[in-house]
């Protein structure tokens, strides 16, 4: 719990005071030099500058040959029937992971059978080539020299009543976004870095949002290795240094076919959310959607 912290009596940002009444305990000034996300891309969530037009003509002609229907049988990856996902929880991982992720996403797009078809109907020029496994990801506010002060400050100056604010931001944009979901996942930090800042900040900013939303938090990811810091990486690189560092366990049975929050502070090239949203789809989640505080124009 934070038992302290100075709300509504000066601005997060600059400590200057401010009216008790003020959203999200923000000076003026400092609010209005915010940019809140309004038009984003329908996959990323960056903003949109560039907007490109998704092509989906060529796919939507594409049926599975019944061959691949009886491997995907074979191999008990069917998540859309209660049987199969007992198998599927059990399913071995190995390096076929990608594949047979591909094949489960043809199965039921060529099949319809998800209720609701996901309709990807325009992708931004950071992502429109990337391999996402995440259905969406959202982010409030765009990363500058006055919105990072509130990320910086709870993670590297302990300043964890930051959090409530954070969450709250993030609250409003679900709210805007007219979504919800059956659980709460934070991004995991490793122990070692746990013990060294003392909490993990994406689990502060999950419980308030929890506590705004009623969504449970469900702690189902582990963080195995500490990974090297992301951003002096290519994207190779990030990529190999995030293989296999986390991993689902204890109630996993719980995200079977359930529609997931995935939360952190900052969305940048995505690669962590989307190692942890390919363990997650692989154990049976339905949809996830990522949540974060800020993200940069371009990365
Ligand atoms: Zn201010
Ligand atoms: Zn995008």
């Amino acid at each position: 719990m934070d038992f302290f912290f100075p709300q509504n009596i000066t601005c997060l940002i600059c400590q200057k005071p401010i009216d008790p009444n003020n959203t999200y305990s923000l000076c003026k000034d400092c609010f209005e030099e915010m940019t809140f996300i309004k038009e984003e891309c329908h996959k990323c969530g960056k903003p949109v500058i560039n907007r490109i037009n998704f092509d989906k003509s060529d796919d939507e002609e594409d049926n599975l040959a019944d061959e691949d229907i009886k491997e995907i049988e074979d191999n008990c990856i069917i998540l859309t029937g209660n049987n199969e996902l007992k198998d599927a929880v059990n399913l071995k991982i190995d390096d076929d992971e990608e594949y047979i992720l591909e094949k489960f996403e043809e199965y039921r797009e060529g099949y319809g059978k998800v209720e609701e078809k996901k309709i990807e109907y325009s992708r931004c020029k950071f992502c429109e080539n990337k391999n996402f496994y995440f259905d969406r990801a959202i982010s409030c506010i765009e990363y500058c020299d006055k919105s990072k002060v509130l990320v910086l400050s709870l993670k590297y100056y302990g300043n964890t009543y930051m959090s409530r604010y954070i969450a709250q931001v993030m609250r409003d944009k679900l709210e805007f976004e007219q979504l919800s979901a059956d659980y709460i996942i934070p991004v995991p930090l490793h122990k070692k870095r746990m013990r060294i800042r003392g909490f993990n900040q994406a689990e502060k900013i999950a419980s308030y949002i929890s506590e705004y939303t009623n969504i449970p938090i469900i702690d189902c990811v582990k963080r195995n290795r500490n990974t090297k810091r992301l951003y002096a990486l290519n994207k190779f690189q990030r990529e190999k240094e995030l293989k296999n560092a986390f991993e689902v366990k204890g109630g996993s049975e719980k995200i079977i076919g359930k529609r997931i929050i995935l939360v952190d502070d900052i969305f940048t090239t995505g690669t962590t959310v989307n190692e942890i949203s390919k363990k997650l789809k692989i154990y049976g989640v339905d949809e996830i959607i990522v949540l974060t505080f800020l993200t940069r124009n371009i990365d």
